[in-house]
């Protein structure tokens, strides 16, 4: 085998068993999060995720090659953070801007995984194969997009709030660390997202 078209596979064996390791995790992160516009977005990119191994095995099949197994420890890592952030004590909206960070760490492994692949393939010559990655490089982009937007839209704003409120339980802990005191930037910015939140009411 070419050994670019070694590297190829080699990539595609890593994506491969990355998109395993997020099919396997997307029911925890929506399980665990509380916004149903999240869990919405989240359920919509595990389908996405299905057709994503589909395509990846059709990549396979064009390429003539047999998948090898290649553990992506990469994906492995960041769902382990992942999880390390479940673990901790926050509010709900909170949490959901945590899962998305994590989410978005996800697909920012993809997109690069993704574009890497793509490229070596356009090198090789093989444009069905490109023309295939990237159809899932820009599925992948679009859920990163998708989540920039419900943070920003609700699940952040919502989060800010719940500082400020202490979530309502008022455990001495939150309460702690809402009024810890802020830099004058942090400050400046939690007062335009307030009042942006305000007007587009
Ligand atoms: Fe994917
Ligand atoms: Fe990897
Ligand atoms: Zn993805």
């Amino acid at each position: 085998m070419e050994s670019l078209q070694k590297l190829l596979m080699h990539e595609l064996e890593d994506l491969y068993d990355a998109e395993q390791q997020i099919l396997k995790a997307l029911p925890r992160l929506i399980d665990e999060s509380s916004s149903p516009e999240l869990q919405q977005a989240l359920t919509k990119h595990q389908s996405v995720t299905e057709k994503q191994v589909a395509r990846l095995d059709q990549v396979f099949r064009t390429l003539g090659e047999e998948r090898g197994r290649t553990k992506c420890k990469g994906m492995a890592g960041l769902i382990a953070e992942g999880e390390d952030l479940l673990k901790e004590d926050f509010e709900a909206a909170t949490k959901d801007a945590g899962i998305i960070g994590t989410t978005q760490r996800v697909e920012h492994y993809e997109i690069s995984g993704y574009g890497t692949a793509r490229t070596l393939a356009a090198t090789l010559g093989n444009m069905k194969v490109a023309h295939m990655l990237e159809e899932t490089l820009d599925e992948e982009k679009e859920a990163d997009r998708l989540l920039t937007q419900i943070a920003e839209a609700s699940i952040n704003p919502e989060a800010e709030r719940e500082q400020e409120t202490g979530g309502g339980n008022g455990r001495m802990r939150r309460r702690q660390s809402s009024s810890r005191p802020k830099t004058r930037n942090t400050r400046q910015r939690s007062r335009r997202t307030r009042s942006r939140s305000k007007s587009t009411r």
